[in-house]
């Protein structure tokens, strides 16, 4: 099986206090679509919102935007957001009365019918909170019966521990919830897929599966990339798939997205906050952080004892994260983690040294130091399979040049794509 053994960092933040920081003066909540047509708002300056307003529709994926918090809408911003690119954001002050928008009809959260929990998902803009922020409810509303559910906890990038606290925390919540949705979807089987040394994890979710028989968990090997979903439904259901894991009757999810949807059946409530582990040079120390949606991180970085100003900021872990080149970026529900990295850590690329190792080692089986030689050759692009790429990282990581080929492939990638 393709992959490494990195070293984890997990115990820099893994069992810290929580740090929650949910009351801050302005939120400012991202438009993240792909263009501003995409867009329908609903508000307009001095309108005064709840926690769970809806602010916006996304009209491509008819979910709305919802506030974080309650308070008055003062400005639309443009602030940078995890993708490293400037958005527009809509600017709520707090009036820190915390008031919440009023719902209705909360049954057991066993008991909707498959109607009610698809609408559910999407009043509640819950989408998938493990990076991709691919809508939840679009992966249920399928005509083929799904038989496997597949709840990712992997979280194989080095440095985070989000999910892990996720499942620590709220593991009965968790259980409760994939019950639930095995039952509504008339799911036979679910998996909890588990790094086989999370020895905490384990231990935590046995006390709950001995009264939920249809869940089990299965331990995957410790090795990187072992949570990309490609990889774990074929270690799982030992076959492949072409575009989506539906192919394979499997629906496949994130550990923190399957808390999301339990408090949403619970109390129809959206994503307003999530946590965030932030770690990394210049912090007197790392921690998760339950960080609210819109929330300034620089705010979040200050109370966290950050001075250095001169450090490279990544949203997301050391293998698959985004650069962001100004640390006053918002939180997004797919932001996991925060890294700080001291600028001069970063090579700069020198001269390939031919021993094949980029190839060797990339799980989609390509060839990154062949995409980097032929850059702008779309044609060879194409026949390389650039846009296979899962950005793991793990050729630039293996390089003994330290040639940084994560990034020439994913520029490639943009030249296949004409962006
Ligand atoms: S080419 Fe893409 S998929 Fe292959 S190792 Fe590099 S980043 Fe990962
Ligand atoms: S790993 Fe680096 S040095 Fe080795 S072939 Fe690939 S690009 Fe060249």
């Amino acid at each position: 099986m393709r992959g490494i053994k990195l070293e984890g960092h997990k115990d820099l933040t893994k069992d810290k206090k929580i740090l929650i920081v949910d009351k801050p003066k302005y939120v400012y909540i991202p438009l993240i679509c792909n263009n501003e047509e995409d867009i329908d708002i609903r508000i307009r300056k001095g309108s005064i919102v709840s926690v769970g307003s809806i602010l916006a529709m996304d009209k491509k994926s008819n979910m709305p935007i919802h506030s974080s918090i309650s308070g008055r809408v003062v400005d639309f911003v443009d602030k940078y957001c995890y993708t490293g690119n400037v958005v527009k954001t809509i600017q709520i002050e707090n009036d820190f009365k915390d008031t919440k928008v009023k719902v209705t009809d909360l049954k057991e959260i066993d008991k909707y019918t498959k109607k009610e929990f698809l609408n559910i998902l999407k009043e509640c803009g819950i989408k998938g909170m493990g990076g991709a922020n691919f809508p939840t409810y679009i992966k249920y509303d399928t005509k083929t019966r799904i038989k496997h559910l597949i709840i990712n906890a992997v979280e194989c990038e080095p440095y985070i521990t989000a999910d892990y606290r996720i499942v620590i925390d709220h593991a009965k919540e968790i259980i409760e919830t994939i019950d639930a949705i095995m039952t509504i979807n008339k799911i036979e089987h679910a998996y909890i897929a588990i790094k086989k040394n999370n020895k905490d994890i384990i231990k935590v979710l046995d006390n709950y599966l001995s009264i939920y028989p249809r869940i089990k968990i299965v331990l995957v090997p410790n090795i990187y990339p072992m949570g990309w979903e490609r990889k774990l439904v074929n270690y799982i259901l030992h076959k492949d798939y072409n575009m989506l894991p539906i192919e394979l009757d499997a629906v496949v999810n994130n550990v923190s997205t399957i808390y999301a949807i339990y408090n949403a059946l619970k109390y129809k409530m959206p994503i307003t906050s999530r946590l965030v582990t932030i770690v990394g040079d210049g912090l007197k120390k790392g921690t998760n952080v339950d960080v609210k949606i819109g929330q300034d991180i620089s705010e979040v970085l200050d109370i966290l004892g950050h001075k250095k100003r001169d450090l490279l900021f990544i949203s997301g872990g050391p293998m698959m994260g985004k650069t962001i080149e100004d640390e006053n970026f918002v939180v997004t529900g797919n932001v996991n983690a925060i890294l700080l990295i001291k600028n001069d850590d970063i090579d700069l690329s020198s001269t390939c040294l031919r021993c094949g190792k980029c190839t060797n080692i990339c799980p989609a089986k390509l060839s990154p130091i062949m995409i980097k030689e032929n850059i702008n050759n779309v044609e060879e692009l194409e026949k390389l399979n650039t846009l296979k790429c899962i950005e793991c990282g793990l050729c630039s990581y293996i390089c003994p040049a330290k040639i940084l080929l994560r990034e020439y492939v994913i520029r490639a990638k943009k030249n296949v794509r004409g962006e």
